[in-house]
């Protein structure tokens, strides 16, 4: 039975080394170092995929999308309170969903370079000119929405390995492969890779399979489900053509 140890951040992976049939992984804080052996890898780490990288597998985005959000308080009565709303506009689209303890966030897409970033990216900037859209005005009013200080920017863009497997490692999730949120697919996508990759390491670990091609393959089909969904809903959108953030996705 394999070990189980939690190790939380701040611990960075450092260094990985293949040795004796085991690798061996080095973990350092700011203060500490501790290096664990294992028999399989599984990098479940998100975007920044820090072991496949370690092992030389290459990450390319296939956009530019950035997120900025901030969190507000909504009246949890209100008609529009537990439904997500998102809305295009010329740089990019908005999003604004319920979450829990009566929260709603408030964010707005876009591409990094464009224009939209020097006010995206801010909180009050945001705030401005998601009240100069008429629809989304009149839901925040409704929710009578107050925004607090918690807010931030995050990358969002659509990145893949181009290797998700090798010899006694494997990546899962956003680790390797990250959706646009606009496809609502990325928890899914995480929990279902999660839980796939699970069953192929108890398969390797009772000699039933060798190595990860078919969890590669199921990765490669559902990139490429993901790949036609994603020109499909950019282009149902066709008002703004001659804009950057949509001419770039009609491009592809
Ligand atoms: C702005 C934005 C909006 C989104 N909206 C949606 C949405 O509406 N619906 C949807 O389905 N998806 C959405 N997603 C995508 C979704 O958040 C991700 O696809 C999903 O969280 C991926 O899960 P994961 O477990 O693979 O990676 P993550 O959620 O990134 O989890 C990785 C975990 O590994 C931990 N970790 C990393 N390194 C270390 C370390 N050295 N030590 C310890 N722990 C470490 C991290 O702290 C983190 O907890 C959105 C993403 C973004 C950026």
């Amino acid at each position: 039975m394999p070990k189980v140890v939690n190790y939380t951040a701040p611990y960075t992976v450092s260094d990985v080394k293949y040795q004796d049939d085991v690798w061996h992984v080095l973990l350092k804080s700011a203060d500490d170092e501790i290096t664990v052996t294992a028999k399989l890898l599984i990098d479940a780490a998100g975007r920044a995929c820090p072991i496949a990288r370690k092992l030389g597998a290459k990450r390319t985005a296939t956009d530019k999308l950035v997120c900025g959000y901030l969190v507000g308080r909504e009246v949890p009565q209100s008609t529009d309170a537990g439904f997500s709303y998102i809305e295009a506009s010329p740089e990019g689209w908005w999003y604004s969903a319920p979450i829990p303890d009566d929260r709603r966030i408030l964010a707005f897409f876009t591409d990094t370079g464009l224009p939209a970033t020097q006010w995206a990216l801010n909180p009050e900037g945001l705030i401005q000119h998601a009240y100069k859209q008429a629809s989304l005005a009149a839901l925040l009013d409704r929710c009578q929405f107050q925004a607090t200080e918690e807010s931030g920017y995050h990358a969002a863009h659509t990145s893949t390995l181009d290797t998700k497997y090798g010899n006694q490692w494997l990546a899962t999730g956003d680790a390797a492969m990250s959706l646009d949120p606009l496809s609502s697919q990325g928890i899914f996508n995480g929990l279902y890779t999660g839980l796939y990759a699970a069953l192929n390491a108890d398969k390797w670990f009772s000699g039933q399979i060798t190595d990860f091609r078919d969890y590669n393959q199921q990765l490669d089909n559902i990139e490429t489900a993901y790949r036609q969904h994603y020109d499909e809903w950019y282009g149902l959108q066709r008002r703004w053509q001659d804009q950057p953030f949509w001419s770039a996705r009609h491009k592809r």
